[in-house]
């Protein structure tokens, strides 16, 4: 089979070998861990053990940390019983949101009568703090769901204004974090965020499993067992979940010299597309800043769809927009919010990323450019 080089690193990553040893090693640990004899038990500590090691890596209390099946079902979770919980009136999100946090916010605000409304952003998708400000004074029981990285752009927020400002109007903040739990290090007690959610698959752990950090009491949305502190009913995914903090150890680890490195790939990508796509556009802020692994951009008049395929069948992997709306023919609703004009292409870089890789991508694209013009 043709060897497929991968720029596609923010919609998966690899699970990495020390995960997958952790994950296969639980695999004969077959006990169910709500069981109270003795192999039910063993499971129960290799759930418990990745709890406690994955909150002192994120610096909170285990309790705080909910495992769910991914980041999708912690929003969920999170949104929906938030805004039951504390008698949330008006939810302040905006359009360039994952769709887990679109569609959450969208039906939990229509189905209990809960104002939605849309902080303003600029062109290239800062949130416009002033507005927010504006939103929140205006605004009392409010929730703001605003995402720390952008999976498609790259901007990140700036967390720790966005979280004041929240409790300066007594307004709780519920942070998508899934762009940069394990890409940085970070605090979470010290933050001033509410509720977070994470995702194991983003930083080389496995599907199915992710976390809700929550600094309040919640109440359940699956309903059945006692499972997680009785906030997540269902049997739990002890491999996925020893490998969730098996693969976060080992990105953290790993951070300071992955960080520089892939911040160099990035930074000699953009140059070179520059240099041989002189008319190259890129999206949000990705030149100047933004996530260090993540390029958004597209050739004007040149057909991305296009692109895409023949980058396709020169065995490069690339994506169109998140992965939840690339392989559609739409282009994806951040871009249309940035009023870009056509669609773009998502270029990410990881820990396997090589630099003759990017030489490979760069002379293809120049190609395409040069065929499609
Ligand atoms: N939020 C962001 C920013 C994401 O990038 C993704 C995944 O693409 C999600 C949420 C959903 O995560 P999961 O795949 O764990 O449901």
């Amino acid at each position: 089979m043709q060897k497929i080089l991968y720029f596609d690193y923010i919609a998966s990553t690899p699970i990495c070998v020390e995960a997958k040893e952790a994950l296969v090693k639980t695999l004969d640990m077959f006990a169910n861990p709500s069981s109270t004899h003795r192999l039910g038990q063993k499971s129960r500590v290799v759930i418990e053990t990745a709890r406690n090691d994955i909150a002192e890596m994120l610096q909170c209390v285990p309790d705080n940390l909910i495992f769910t099946s991914g980041a999708t079902e912690a929003i969920n979770l999170g949104v929906i019983s938030v805004c039951k919980k504390f008698g949330i009136q008006h939810i302040i999100t905006s359009p360039l949101e994952h769709a887990a946090m679109l569609r959450t916010t969208e039906q939990t605000a229509l189905q209990n009568n809960i104002s939605l409304l849309h902080v303003k952003h600029n062109h290239i998708g800062q949130i416009d703090l002033n507005d927010l400000e504006q939103l929140l004074s205006a605004h009392s029981h409010a929730l703001v769901c605003l995402m720390h990285a952008n999976n498609e752009i790259g901007n990140l927020l700036p967390i720790k204004e966005v979280g004041k400002l929240c409790h300066k109007y007594q307004a709780l903040f519920f942070c998508d974090m899934v762009q940069t739990v394990g890409k940085y290090p970070m605090s979470l007690s010290d933050l001033p965020v509410d509720f977070a959610v994470c995702s194991a698959h983003k930083f080389y752990g496995s599907k199915g499993c992710g976390l809700l950090y929550h600094k309040h009491n919640m109440a359940p949305l699956l309903l059945g067992g006692h499972q997680e502190r009785n906030l997540r009913a269902g049997t739990e995914n002890v491999g996925a979940i020893a490998a969730m903090s098996v693969a976060l150890n080992m990105a953290l680890k790993n951070y300071e010299t992955e960080k520089q490195r892939i911040e160099n790939l990035k930074n000699d990508c953009i140059n070179l597309l520059k240099e041989k796509i002189p008319n190259i556009c890129f999206v949000g802020n990705c030149v100047s800043g933004g996530l260090y692994n993540l390029i958004n951009c597209y050739i004007p008049d040149v057909d991305t769809d296009v692109v895409f395929m023949q980058l396709d069948m020169a065995g490069i992997a690339i994506s169109t927009g998140s992965a939840c709306s690339s392989g559609t023919t739409t282009t994806s609703h951040v871009i249309q919010a940035l009023g870009v004009p056509q669609k773009s292409m998502r270029i990410s870089f990881g820990i396997p990323t090589q630099q003759q890789e990017i030489a490979y991508l760069i002379a293809q694209l120049e190609k395409i450019a040069k065929k499609n013009a």
